[in-house]
């Protein structure tokens, strides 16, 4: 991705705080142009945000990403990696939310309808809260899913809902709808309507444009996943680094001084303040804010404090067989319209007599902060509840072999699933960004907080991209000199 360097007259030794995928990549990248690294970690694994939970250790044995699970079919710099370390025959389709007709959805009267049957009964509902105005029937499809799809990804109590507007079916009518429509007829390609039609996003979704996005990638059928799990990524660029990655060594501090900077490690029961000439700080904020900091300015301790950031809760089941086939479903994600939100049908890719994986829940915001509250078995309880009263098979004796899950806004070293951007208008958006990227003296930070996409993976490297730049330009020897001209 970045182009080497062909003379390195003095390289630099640069310490990497973080081993997520921007830390992995920082540091792959930083070595592969001639620079020495090494990167600490407070968790006993690699990957940080990316966690492949695998049920056992036996050779085919079922997994759940706990974590990130999916990326865009436009996600070059991700795509990138996962070329260049040899995974590229481990892309599979990622069969999202409602992409299978049987996939079931809430409709507030404790009912769940097929995807397939959902056409009528979201347009009626549509039609009849708009009264006098009436649209094609493409059109109305259009609302009643984009409807659908916000209230499926955004928590329930989210007070910056973006209702489906006449404003956007009075643009949405003026479009030819019929090349986007699913041969069924059950459902438009939404991302592919508002992508070739930018006027959608910039008029009735002005300031609410990254909620847009986020619900149109999440729903789009534009989706990857990895063979084997996400985490296959982060262990590959973990093997490919040369320097040491210390695990278990949680920085506790960060002093940034002219000639460098120094780093408190928790080594044991000790502290040890060490200086480091380079530093790139890839800790998420959240946890940032609660170390001891010194030497940073007003503005970027402003920044560090102020990121918002919100929870996320996965729960995944092992279960004794794929029930849900049974039911009519092939794969995709249903929604139960309470706390559980998205439920999962991953396809089974190991041996199938060890079971296979549901994603019984996932959750964002409010209700993942809900979720997290709970102590862990009386979480799996509430999820065990809702997600039966869609699936009854969940109920029968010997069906669930076992539970993970992960609180991600309760997790020691991410205290937050992912930075969050969604009721902020484009200035406001870049504005955060470059404050949460900004250096101060030799201390760089990079993460999905510092980037143009949060919360996706290709944020975080996005982000690398950019603290390399500022390197480059900060360093007086010219030492980094990058091909970013893309
Ligand atoms: C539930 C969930 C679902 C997601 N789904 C997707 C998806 O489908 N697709 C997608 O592209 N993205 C998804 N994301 C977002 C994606 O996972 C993140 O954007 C990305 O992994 C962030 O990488 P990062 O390197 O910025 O941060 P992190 O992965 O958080 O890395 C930071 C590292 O710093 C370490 N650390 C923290 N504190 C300390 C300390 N004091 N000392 C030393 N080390 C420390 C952490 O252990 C961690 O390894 C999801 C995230 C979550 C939580």
């Amino acid at each position: 991705m970045f182009s080497r360097l062909p003379n390195v007259r003095e390289p630099r030794r640069v310490t990497v705080l973080g081993a997520g995928v921007a830390g992995l990549v920082a540091a792959y990248e930083l070595e592969r142009l001639g620079h020495q690294v090494e990167i600490i970690e407070a968790a006993d694994r690699v990957g940080g945000r990316v966690h492949t939970h695998r049920f056992g250790s036996a050779p085919g044995a079922p997994f759940a990403d706990l974590g990130a699970m999916r990326l865009r079919t436009d996600h070059t710099r991700t795509l990138h990696y996962v070329v260049e370390l040899g995974l590229h025959n481990d892309i599979r389709e990622f069969r999202t939310l409602f992409a299978d007709d049987g996939n079931l959805l809430s409709i507030h009267d404790e009912r769940h309808i097929r995807v397939r049957e959902a056409p009528d009964v979201l347009t009626g509902r549509l039609a009849a809260r708009l009264g006098d105005h009436s649209y094609r029937p493409a059109t109305l499809l259009f609302g009643a899913w984009l409807h659908a799809c916000l209230e499926a990804i955004a928590p329930r109590d989210f007070n910056d809902w973006p209702e489906v507007t006449t404003e956007l079916l009075d643009l949405v009518d003026g479009i030819d709808l019929e090349p986007y429509l699913h041969p069924a007829g059950s459902k438009p390609d939404l991302y592919a309507v508002v992508k070739d039609h930018p006027q959608i996003r910039s008029g009735p979704f002005r300031g609410r444009e990254r909620l847009l996005d986020d619900v149109l990638d999440e729903t789009s059928p534009a989706l990857y996943r990895l063979r084997g799990g996400m985490e296959t990524l982060t262990n590959a660029l973990a093997a490919r680094i040369q320097g040491p990655i210390w695990l278990n060594q949680e920085v506790t501090g960060i002093a940034v001084h002219d000639d460098g900077v120094a780093v408190g490690v928790r080594r044991g029961g000790r502290i040890r303040y060490r200086n480091y000439d380079h530093v790139l700080c890839t800790i998420p904020f959240t946890v940032l804010r609660g170390l001891r900091l010194d030497g940073f300015d007003a503005d970027k301790l402003a920044a560090v404090h102020e990121t918002q950031y919100w929870p996320a809760t996965k729960i995944a089941l092992r279960c004794r067989e794929p029930f849900w086939a049974a039911d009519g479903i092939a794969g995709g994600a249903s929604f139960t319209g309470g706390l559980v939100r998205q439920t999962y049908y991953p396809p089974v890719e190991g041996d199938p007599a060890q079971g296979a994986v549901l994603i019984a829940s996932y959750t964002i915001g409010p209700d993942a902060e809900a979720l997290g509250r709970l102590d862990p078995a009386a979480r799996r309880q509430v999820v065990l509840d809702e997600v039966a009263r869609m699936h009854p098979g969940l109920r029968e004796r010997g069906m669930i072999l076992d539970t993970a899950g992960r609180a991600w806004g309760e997790h020691r070293w991410s205290l937050g699933a992912a930075t969050i951007r969604w009721g902020q208008d484009a200035g406001t958006r870049k504005e955060q960004q470059w404050a949460a990227a900004r250096p101060q003296g030799r201390l760089f930070f990079a993460g999905e907080h510092c980037s143009s996409m949060p919360a996706w993976i290709e944020g975080a490297i996005e982000s690398v991209t950019d603290a390399l730049r500022d390197m480059e330009t900060r360093d007086p020897h010219e030492l980094m000199r990058l091909d970013l001209g893309r």
